[in-house]
């Protein structure tokens, strides 16, 4: 056997119509089918990008719903500032790029036969496979709340529906009434994302309804940019926000839909609004898969984001247990493009590369100002902080800073959303 061809067949390189040439025409040349579970941020950026660096491959994204509803600045739309349209996006560049759009919810992978079965009953088969599903909830780990509670006291967790449900019971409610948000413990979709709701929760109370009360009752005692909330809650709600964290009695045990109670250890409380975040796992379909341990969330490999269940599934976004990387739009998109580089890599015979990955978070404090979180993360090995990097708005903001940061969130927004649907 000569070098080349022996080299190729140890890699499996024939099969998939690669010889040895530089890397980059052997990535691009590379032919296979790869399927991608979940139009999210994860799912559609690793989508787009798996079709930009493998062009002669087969790309398929199996998505459940005909358009998406963005969660990132749906607190906006909580409080009144902006309108639900504003956060769907749809797959039409997608498909224009070549990317073969299937509207159905997969129903379930066989990973020894290398398919995803659909809901219409058909069997989509792969080379490799991404799941970002995103997050699921925990019915029944928060005792009284279920599917049916979701009606009287919405999560709005999941963008859409929800989200209007929680905005319209907001708009409804009386003036001198109480708002409580109950807070899950780590880990849970977006860790400044409740801190945000609250803020924008607190400003239309202010404004709107000022004898309201808002009440957050938190299983934790720290979250993520508190001194930031904490700070602009004083300058901006007093009298009208209160936090309790889990250490003041904060974590609420059990729900009552029908009577609007929350229960604490030793309080029960009275809601004219809940908004109740329950705990969450990754989306089914990952159990279904076999890619999610008895937490509920999926252990992948740091660098290429395979499952360390079932390697030839990759698993990026809300799903994987990447801490101290946070479950954030921005994780999920940088994950995909740089799990669908290893794929490309892989697939072409080529070692994956460690990479950095980061994240920065922006929340609004007010519609007109906002505070951010970044950071900066290794992935050899496993997830880890870079010490020194990154870093939280400062808490001595000098005028314009807060906007300046409301500007670059909207800007981000704009930025992420065209990378993933535009
Ligand atoms: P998702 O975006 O949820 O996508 C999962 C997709 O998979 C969905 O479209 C779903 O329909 C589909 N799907 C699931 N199962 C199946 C199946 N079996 N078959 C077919 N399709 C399926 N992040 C930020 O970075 N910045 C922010 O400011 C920010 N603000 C937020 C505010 C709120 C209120 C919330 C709730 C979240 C916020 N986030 C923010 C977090 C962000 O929304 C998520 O981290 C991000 O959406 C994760 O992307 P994903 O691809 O993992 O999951």
């Amino acid at each position: 056997m000569n070098r080349v061809s022996r080299r190729e067949s140890l890699m499996g390189l024939s099969a998939l119509g690669i010889g040895l040439l530089s890397p980059s025409r052997a990535i691009a040349q590379t032919k296979a089918r790869l399927v991608v579970v979940g139009g999210g941020f994860g799912g559609a950026s690793a989508a787009r990008m798996l079709k930009v660096l493998l062009p002669n491959s087969q790309v398929t994204l199996i998505e459940q719903n005909e358009t998406y509803t963005a969660c990132p600045f749906s607190n906006l739309v909580v409080s009144g500032e902006r309108a639900l349209g504003q956060q769907v996006f749809r797959y039409d560049a997608l498909s224009r790029m070549g990317i073969d759009i299937i509207a159905d919810r997969a129903s379930g992978v066989d990973a020894a036969k290398k398919t995803v079965s659909l809901e219409n009953g058909s069997d989509v088969q792969f080379d490799r496979l991404i799941l970002s599903p995103g997050i699921d909830f925990r019915w029944g780990a928060l005792e009284g709340y279920d599917q049916t509670s979701t009606q009287a006291m919405p999560h709005a967790w999941k963008a859409g529906e929800q989200t209007l449900r929680l905005r319209e019971q907001l708009r409804e409610m009386q003036d001198g009434g109480t708002v409580v948000m109950s807070v899950p413990a780590a880990p849970f979709r977006c860790p400044p994302g409740p801190y945000e709701r609250a803020s924008l929760i607190a400003h239309y109370l202010k404004i709107n309804k000022p004898k309201s009360k808002l009440l957050i009752l938190d299983a934790k005692d720290n979250f993520s940019k508190q001194p930031l909330f904490q700070q602009a809650w004083k300058q901006l709600y007093g009298g009208t926000l209160e936090w309790r964290g889990a250490s003041d009695d904060g974590r609420v045990s059990r729900i009552d839909a029908e009577a609007m109670t929350l229960e604490t250890d030793f309080e029960t409380f009275q809601a004219n609004v809940a908004n109740v975040i329950p705990p969450q796992q990754a989306g089914a379909i990952a159990a279904t898969a076999g890619v999610a341990n008895e937490t509920g969330w999926c252990p992948v490999n740091p660098v290429t984001f395979q499952s360390t269940l079932q390697s030839d599934i990759h698993v990026i976004g809300d799903a994987i247990i990447a801490a101290p990387m946070p479950k954030s739009a921005f994780s999920a998109n940088l994950q995909a493009k740089v799990c669908a580089t290893q794929i490309a890599r892989l697939l072409a015979g080529l070692a994956p590369a460690p990479t950095t990955l980061v994240n920065t978070c922006y929340s609004f404090v007010s519609p007109d100002s906002a505070v951010s979180i970044s950071g900066v993360y290794k992935n050899d090995g496993e997830f880890n902080s870079i010490e020194g990097a990154g870093g939280l708005s400062t808490l001595s903001p000098v005028d314009g800073d807060r906007a300046r940061e409301a500007n670059q969130a909207r800007d981000w927004f704009a930025a992420i959303t065209q990378e993933a649907f535009g």
